[in-house]
């Protein structure tokens, strides 16, 4: 499908793209809807091999976040930016004073952010060119690491499922099995490991590996062995698409609560969970910590308590996700998907 086709049909209000060869800087924001509020969504820095690719990867990730805003009941459209590059070699100081510029020509209706590949450094250099930027170091009055907030919240989405499985929200004595032990993981671990729980955790690097396996309660196992391992809860927190075909017939958990963006492979993936009676609950319900906490930043000043607070709601969203779900007769997929499209049409001028 062309990418034109596409924004119709998926219900696209823009695209811009910026070009600087001076920086060497080819850049694309897309603005999905803002009947909520401004579009905000992080900017990704990626290596696309094609312009296509790109284009597409921003039209699909700015109509996630008008998910993602929508369903944890912000005010924000959704949006992204993609900016094609190598984050690991390409990102100068020059480059993202020429992105802060394009993000400045959209007059606040794309408020930018971190995403895959970008730092608050960055963030930063955004700032000298335009105000529409969040996700600041906290030394200059920013939200800084989103990832305690974002790990807060999953484990209020994961004590939601322990209710829904269980009849009770208590983790105490349950095993969970992370993989991926980064930013959010690390979070999640200290409030699962507060409530009782045990844990099982896999990462590819070695660094990670070592690092989890200096806290008490936890046992490292290797990469691969994650989707066959019994436990209580699996919390996927490295990457997309682990959830496929593959790893769903593997798994040997009631429970699928995790941080990562993308965790389906296929939307036919969360009809294949449910066949199963495993609990999936959906990602961008799970990690709205992350745009909670830049909200806080955009209402200003950050109040750290406020954004915790805010992350606390995710428990009775998850709930009430899953409580759809079992209502209808449909995946918890599209029972978040619903849930958004409510509040977004109840805030459209009819
Ligand atoms: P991170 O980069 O700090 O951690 C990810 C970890 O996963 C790394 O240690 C990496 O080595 C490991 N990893 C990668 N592939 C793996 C694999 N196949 N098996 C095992 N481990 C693997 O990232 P993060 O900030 O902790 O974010 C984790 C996930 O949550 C990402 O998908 C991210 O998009 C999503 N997310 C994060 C936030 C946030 O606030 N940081 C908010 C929303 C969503």
């Amino acid at each position: 499908m062309h990418f034109v086709e596409f924004m119709q049909v998926s219900g696209h209000q823009e695209l811009a793209v910026w070009t600087d060869p001076t920086v060497g800087l080819k850049a694309f924001i897309a603005i999905h809807d803002s009947t909520l509020g401004p579009a905000m969504g992080g900017t990704r820095i990626w290596p696309h091999a094609t312009d296509d690719d790109a284009i597409m990867d921003v039209l699909r990730l700015s109509r996630a976040m008008t998910y993602k805003s929508a369903a944890a009941g912000l005010a924000f459209g959704g949006g992204k930016g993609v900016i094609v590059a190598d984050p690991r070699t390409d990102k100068t100081k020059a480059m993202f004073h020429s992105y802060g510029q394009f993000v400045e020509t959209l007059n606040g209706r794309y408020v930018t952010t971190e995403d895959v590949g970008a730092t608050a450094q960055e963030m930063e250099w955004i700032s000298h060119e335009t105000k529409h930027v969040l996700g600041l170091p906290e030394s200059l009055g920013g939200s800084g690491n989103p990832a305690v907030v974002t790990g807060y919240g999953v484990f209020q989405a994961m004590r939601a499922c322990a209710v829904a499985q269980w009849g009770n929200d208590s983790l105490e004595g349950r095993t969970v099995a992370i993989q991926g032990f980064g930013n959010v993981a690390t979070s999640l671990s200290g409030y699962l490991r507060d409530a009782g729980a045990k844990l099982v955790v896999t990462d590819i690097y070695e660094a990670a590996r070592a690092r989890a396996a200096e806290l008490t309660g936890v046992r490292v196992i290797a990469p691969d062995d994650i989707y066959a391992i019994e436990a209580d809860v699996f919390a996927p927190c490295a990457l997309g698409g682990v959830l496929n075909e593959d790893t769903i017939s593997r798994l040997q958990v009631p429970i699928i609560c995790g941080a990562a963006n993308n965790q389906l492979r296929d939307p036919e993936d969360a009809e294949r969970l449910r066949s199963r009676g495993i609990i999936y609950a959906p990602d961008y319900i799970v990690n709205a910590g992350g745009v909670i906490n830049v909200a806080s930043e955009y209402a200003g000043p950050y109040d750290r308590a406020a954004a915790m607070a805010k992350a606390g709601e995710i428990f009775y969203t998850t709930a009430s996700v899953i409580k759809r779900s079992r209502d209808e007769g449909i995946t918890t997929a599209r029972a978040a998907d619903e849930l958004a499209e409510q509040r977004i049409d109840a805030g459209r001028v009819k």
